[in-house]
């Protein structure tokens, strides 16, 4: 394949798909120290604030969230107002998110939504984030699994443009342009996974190799309208993706975008592995170099699917 460069479905931005050009995500040390005690193990946690906890069945917190000690927002401080917390995902130090059972992740999803419907209502709050880092290029700084939740005092550009390019997008086409990427993206190449009540795929223009979405089927706003089920289809979404991820080496984030104060969104999940350091055009211009064309990208993880079958049956 020759460089193409491609447009966002909707938005405003630019990649350029080149493959073979520029570095491919290379192994990190993704492998979590499975030995050790950090601040997010029971036994090197002191006075932390806790504000959710699931006991599971053993009685002993599984899942808990805490108040960020070395948060950068805090709501005493009126220079810098807001909240931040940890949502430490398991007890066990070194563990990474694809290994966790289906259940395991819905009970996460359930500790984020609590989470966001707290923070969410704080007076002054304007937007609310729920993201995750993991291995050592994605700029998470502790081998035990965790997520963040943030509560800003403002809403943040990339946000805004986000949802003033969706609602000019349903202005024009009325209809939503998640929507329209689900029939798009039907039986294309760039098709990942789908069952009743999610799709997967790798996007167009992704702005990183191996870059993944994750799309409700139904069109909802924000993660505390997600269902049981659709929770249960995120989690084994999750599992598929990272878990490939995870057996390459590569580090990680994935982003929960929600709707904008209540307004009308298609609320979905953004997964993007942290391959390389960015180079002078993208830091002067903006414009993203992809050595890993979507096609590629999504072809790797239907194999990683049709694998996982074969040990099954
Ligand atoms: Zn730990
Ligand atoms: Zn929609």
């Amino acid at each position: 394949m020759k460089p193409e460069i491609r447009k966002d479905y909707f938005k405003d931005e630019y990649v350029i798909i080149a493959p073979g050009r520029g570095n491919r995500p290379h192994k990190t040390i993704n492998a979590p120290d499975p030995v050790g005690v950090c601040h997010f193990c029971p036994d090197g946690m002191h006075h932390e604030k806790v504000t959710y906890h699931d006991n599971g069945r053993t009685g002993e917190w599984e899942i808990i969230s805490v108040i960020n000690k070395f948060a950068a927002l805090e709501p005493d401080n009126h220079s810098a107002y807001g909240q931040s917390e940890v949502i430490i995902e398991t007890r066990r130090h070194g563990m990474n998110l694809s290994e966790f059972s289906v259940d395991h992740i819905v009970r996460i999803f359930n500790a984020y939504i609590h989470r966001y419907d707290a923070l969410r209502a704080m007076p002054g709050v304007k937007h609310v984030i729920v993201f995750k880092n993991e291995g050592g290029r994605a700029g998470a700084s502790i081998p035990h699994s965790h997520s963040q939740i943030m509560a800003l005092p403002i809403l943040p550009p990339k946000i805004e443009k986000e949802a003033r390019e969706y609602n000019k997008y349903y202005l024009e086409n009325d209809s939503c342009p998640y929507c329209d990427i689900i029939k798009l993206e039907t039986g294309r190449p760039r098709f990942i996974w789908e069952d009743k009540h999610l799709f997967v795929l790798a996007p167009y223009a992704s702005d990183c190799p191996y870059g993944a979405w994750l799309i409700p089927k139904r069109h909802i706003r924000r993660i505390s309208d997600l269902t049981h089920s659709e929770k249960e289809s995120i989690a084994m979404a999750l599992k598929i993706v990272l878990g490939k991820m995870d057996e390459m080496g590569v580090s990680y984030n994935y982003f929960i975008e929600n709707s904008v104060n209540g307004e009308d969104y298609h609320m979905h999940i953004k997964i993007a592995p942290r391959p390389n350091i960015w180079a002078g055009l993208e830091l002067g211009t903006g414009v993203i170099i992809n050595p890993v064309p979507p096609e590629e990208a999504a072809k790797l993880y239907r194999g990683q699917i049709e694998l996982d079958n074969k040990i099954e049956s």
